[in-house]
């Protein structure tokens, strides 16, 4: 059986569904409240790959909400992770997903040294940040959107917003050794992780996020924001794709102009449709067969059983790895949202 521990996008988001979630009586609730909430498997998963296997899976929501970080409530945060990750192994869960924030607290807090939760001692090597798929989606939303959209990635600047992220860094590895892209442009804030990027790498400016938007052709969005920011689309280069792989979304607002083209990143679509219902109350599009793309790596490891922690760590996620998680989706049914 796989795992996903995920979380709602902010208060209101979570406001807004508790009575679908199963929580009536947190409809009215503040924050304090949301922070007392213990972790709850909220819906039962059924999926089938196109190899015809199918097998079952759990939805574990953790009750974190950005707000927590943003309030600097940091005890509570760091509690529902570990939490719903005990939840999750008591309830004999081979391989679960950190979705969303789940694993930037893992990595941010060093919650690798909590080993033990009440009577459960945690076996991280049943826990996937899922951040191999994500990225490795991301570099072929890049590689196949450009080609529809007949930008030339042998001319384009590529700005990665959040480079030196888990998710950035692999993105820009597979930018800088597997597509012939022109240009990098990495954004972050700290500049000493970014200069050794640059290093890695052997490329890439470092530039502010106002100067590379006037440059790029494509700018992929992987920064841990809490909330999203806005951006004229006026200022951007025409035509400009935008991959926003952030959860909750980097960009705020919907950009509406004819020649900006706005893709939700790191997101899979599946050839069949699964049964389940938490796609719904995260508003996207086809919910039945649209997913994050580290969910769909906790279905992969559990598809191929290979019950190991395939990502784990900051800044580990290796061409190879990101080759051989490809593989396993596009066997088993799954391809890149290209629209
Ligand atoms: P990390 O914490 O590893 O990296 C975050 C990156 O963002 C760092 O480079 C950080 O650098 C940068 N950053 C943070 N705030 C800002 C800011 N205000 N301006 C510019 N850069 C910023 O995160 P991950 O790589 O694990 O995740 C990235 C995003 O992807 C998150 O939103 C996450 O929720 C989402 N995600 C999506 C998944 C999917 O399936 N679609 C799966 C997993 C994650 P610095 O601190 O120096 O600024």
């Amino acid at each position: 059986m796989f795992g996903l521990i995920g979380h709602l996008t902010s208060l209101e988001h979570a406001q807004s569904v508790a009575e679908e979630l199963g929580y009536p009586e947190y409809a009215e609730q503040g924050l304090d409240f949301w922070c007392s909430a213990p972790p709850q498997i909220v819906d039962t998963i059924k999926v089938t790959s196109v190899t015809g296997e199918t097998i079952e899976g759990r939805y574990v929501e953790s009750c974190f909400l950005p707000e927590m970080l943003a309030s600097r409530r940091i005890k509570a945060a760091t509690r529902k992770v570990i939490n719903a990750m005990a939840h999750a192994q008591k309830h004999g869960i081979n391989i679960t997903a950190l979705g969303g924030f789940s694993s930037i607290i893992f990595e941010n807090f060093n919650l690798a040294q909590i080993r033990q939760v009440r009577n459960v001692k945690l076996e991280f090597e049943r826990f996937t940040t899922g951040n191999t798929h994500t990225a490795y989606i991301i570099a072929q939303q890049v590689e196949q959107a450009s080609a529809r959209l007949g930008i030339e990635l042998s001319k384009a600047t590529v700005a990665v917003c959040g480079a030196t992220g888990d998710i950035g860094s692999a993105v820009c590895r597979w930018l800088n050794a597997r597509a012939d892209v022109a240009d990098i442009i990495l954004i972050a804030r700290n500049s000493e992780r970014l200069q050794l990027l640059q290093e890695e790498l052997g490329r890439g400016k470092i530039m502010g996020v106002e100067e590379a938007l006037l440059q790029a052709d494509i700018i992929v969005w992987v920064a841990s924001m809490q909330k999203g920011i806005e951006i004229d689309p006026n200022q951007l280069k025409h035509p400009c794709l935008l991959i926003d792989g952030g959860y909750p979304k980097n960009l705020s607002t919907l950009v509406q102009h004819p020649e900006v083209y706005v893709l939700n990143g790191g997101i899979v679509e599946h050839s069949l449709d699964i049964d389940w219902r938490i796609m719904k109350l995260v508003n996207m599009d086809a919910p039945s067969r649209q997913l994050f793309a580290c969910f769909a790596e906790s279905m992969l490891l559990e598809f191929e059983k290979w019950y190991t922690n395939f990502s784990w760590g900051r800044n580990q996620i290796t061409l190879e790895k990101m080759d051989q998680i490809g593989q396993a989706s596009v066997k088993h049914g799954f391809r890149p949202l290209l629209a």
